[in-house]
């Protein structure tokens, strides 16, 4: 199972990954965005590690929901509102728990990128996040199925996002700033669909 200390490691541990991923994530929104992706994702994940102290004792869900709401206020841009709805989504999935199996981890993944596409409306091929985020639940599912555990289900979650990210260059973006390109999109891999990665290569780390 996740447990709840490992969510704590896991976000920690964001923090420090969207430090040294900040140049990267802006330089690729350079190309097909505004120059601010890896400013924002580092801002957001900066004030939720400046904070986790204080819900450090809390359930999942509780931490997951200030999660949100932290990036919700000082994300900003497209980003911040989608990420934000994950993790207040992804909470609400998780509740009071202490840990999370297999399945309960798969359940509050779905749920939270179901919040993002109903915010987002996105759909598939789009190059955005969520094709990303698709692919790495249908991989957790296929995982549950089969009874793998949470760390064999991340890692190869994990592999599948780094797939899925690929992916994203060859596509036409037909949703946020990046569709104003049009055809010119084309080529570049979509910032936000490298931070899912990101986050969830991290979250294969801690399980692991
Ligand atoms: P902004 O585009 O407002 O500057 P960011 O640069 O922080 O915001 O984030 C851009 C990322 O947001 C894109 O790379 C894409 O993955 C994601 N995104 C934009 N619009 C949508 C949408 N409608 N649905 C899902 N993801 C989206
Ligand atoms: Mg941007
Ligand atoms: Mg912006």
């Amino acid at each position: 199972a996740l447990t709840k200390q490992q969510v704590v490691d896991w976000l920690m541990r964001c923090g420090e990954v969207f430090t040294r991923q900040r140049d990267f994530l802006t330089r690729l929104d350079t190309e097909i965005g505004d120059a601010d992706h890896g400013l924002n994702m580092n801002r957001g994940f900066n004030k939720v590690v400046e904070k986790l102290p204080s819900v450090a004792d809390k359930d999942i869900g509780f931490i997951l929901k200030n999660t949100g709401m932290t990036l919700l206020s000082s994300v900003g841009g497209a980003s911040g509102p989608l990420f934000g709805t994950f993790f207040i989504r992804a909470a609400q999935a998780a509740n009071a728990k202490q840990s999370l199996d297999l399945a309960e981890l798969h359940q509050m993944m779905q749920e939270g990128v179901e919040g993002v596409v109903m915010r987002g409306k996105a759909e598939p091929g789009d190059k955005t996040m969520c094709d990303v985020w698709w692919p790495v639940v249908e991989s957790l599912g296929q995982s549950a199925q089969q009874q793998l555990s949470v760390a064999e289900a991340m890692q190869r979650a994990s592999e599948r996002a780094e797939q899925a990210v690929e992916s994203t260059i060859t596509m036409q973006a037909r949703k946020g700033r990046a569709s104003y390109l049009g055809e010119r999109s084309i080529g570049h891999q979509d910032p936000g669909a490298t931070s899912v990665m990101l986050m969830i290569k991290t979250l294969a780390e801690v399980a692991g």
